[in-house]
């Protein structure tokens, strides 16, 4: 069909350059190795900290809650679509976060554009570190309020933002708790101390915070012992929590406004039982089953520390995300095809995800790895590696 030529020349461009990338579909369920093609490989890509995609608990959930109330729910949430559950989910995940109240959006992009887009008007200021992910991004465009972007992690910056403020109704920080592409944890320590002295709101996404840091993976406020002190906590239930959809944490001021205000919230379908009932699961399993949160950091101590003896640059990791740093695009992309056809999944990341130069291998280890698995990926990584000088 004619019309779209100049979409693609740039695809065509993409390829020249080594960074067109096609989908890879898994042909098995989510876990420590997963059958690409016909061949089953080490899966170091997924978000699935704690292997609670499969977890037996879940899938029981998810079917229980299908052959009970059936495949869907048949309306938004503000219209007919409240099932019980929904507001079981929310109330459960306000006691776990330690707040007033929660509301569920349909996936964690959602939930940051629909909390920034309805809370700021032009009388206000958002203020964002530089490397804040994409979600936050589109939901400041969504808003008519001034924009201040802060050096990654850079707390004299941030003051100077802070200071050149001081006019506006409200003034709104948003970090990510754990920045995804690096690893590396939000200051959130220094960020509420200046936060109190601007006299601003902080608004933090723990999208991989939760299910991995603080005490049973309540998330960076909690890590930090934070709790009372950050306006907004924002999570995903689609990472470690290991199914679909995305929470803000906050007072019953805020989630009553966002009933009201919240467009993804407003205009778009409630989630299935199946998902509703298996997070609730989900969070009972981080309660009861606090030993999958000490394999996942025990796991990911082994295999950074394996990365780091080999010589590779693991950046500011300080978290399960680590990243392998290639620089360059091509060569990333290659490094990442080499790794898979020796038999380990681990997906480049490149160009506009990272910053141009910046490419790099990232991984997350799980609880379900066993010690075999990551030694075998290490060995692998190296022996791709030397092929490719980048070692
Ligand atoms: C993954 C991610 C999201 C989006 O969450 P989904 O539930 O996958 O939509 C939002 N914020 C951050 C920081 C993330 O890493």
């Amino acid at each position: 069909m004619k019309g779209f030529e100049y979409l693609q020349e740039e695809l065509d461009q993409m390829k020249e350059q080594g960074t067109f990338r096609k989908l890879v579909p898994l042909e098995s369920e989510q876990g420590s190795k997963v059958v690409i093609d016909g061949r089953e490989v080490i899966q170091l890509s997924s978000n699935n900290y704690l292997g609670l995609t499969s977890h037996p608990r879940l899938r029981k959930a998810a079917i229980e809650a299908t052959e009970k109330y059936g495949a869907g729910t048949g309306s938004v949430r503000t219209i007919a679509g409240t099932f019980s559950m929904h507001e079981e989910l929310e109330r459960n995940l306000a006691k776990f976060k330690h707040t007033e109240a929660s509301l569920v959006f349909q996936s964690g992009f959602t939930t940051n554009q629909g909390v920034l887009s309805s809370i700021l008007t032009s009388e206000d200021v958002v203020i964002s570190d530089a490397l804040n992910h994409a979600s936050i991004i589109d939901g400041i465009r969504l808003t008519k309020a001034a924009r201040k972007v802060y050096k990654h992690v850079d707390m004299e910056d941030l003051e100077r933002a802070l200071k050149e403020c001081s006019d506006y109704r409200v003034r709104l920080i948003v970090t990510d708790g754990v920045f995804s592409m690096d690893g590396n944890i939000a200051p959130l320590p220094q960020i509420v101390e200046l936060a109190e002295k601007y006299d601003a709101l902080i608004m933090v996404d723990d999208a991989h915070a939760s299910g991995v840091l603080g005490e049973n993976g309540r998330g960076t406020v909690n890590h930090f012992g934070l709790d009372g002190r950050v306006h907004i906590q924002v999570g995903t239930l689609s990472k470690a929590i290991g199914v679909l959809g995305g929470y803000v944490a906050s007072t019953q001021t805020l989630i009553d406004y966002l009933i009201h205000k919240g467009r993804p919230f407003l205009f778009s379908t409630s989630h299935p039982p199946a998902v509703t009932a298996a997070c609730i699961e989900a969070i009972n399993v981080l309660l009861e089953e606090p030993e999958l949160i000490e394999k996942l950091w025990d796991n990911a101590k082994f295999f950074k520390d394996g990365l780091t003896k080999l010589g590779f640059d693991t950046g500011k990791s300080e978290t399960p995300v680590t990243p392998v740093i290639v620089g360059d695009e091509k060569k990333c992309h290659q490094f990442s095809d080499k790794l898979l056809e020796y038999g380990v999944f681990a997906q480049g990341i490149a160009f506009p995800t990272v910053s141009k130069g910046q490419a790099r291998v990232r991984t997350i280890v799980t609880a379900q790895h066993s010690k075999e698995e990551l030694q075998e990926a290490l060995n692998l990584f190296e022996k791709a590696a030397k092929e490719l000088n980048i070692l």
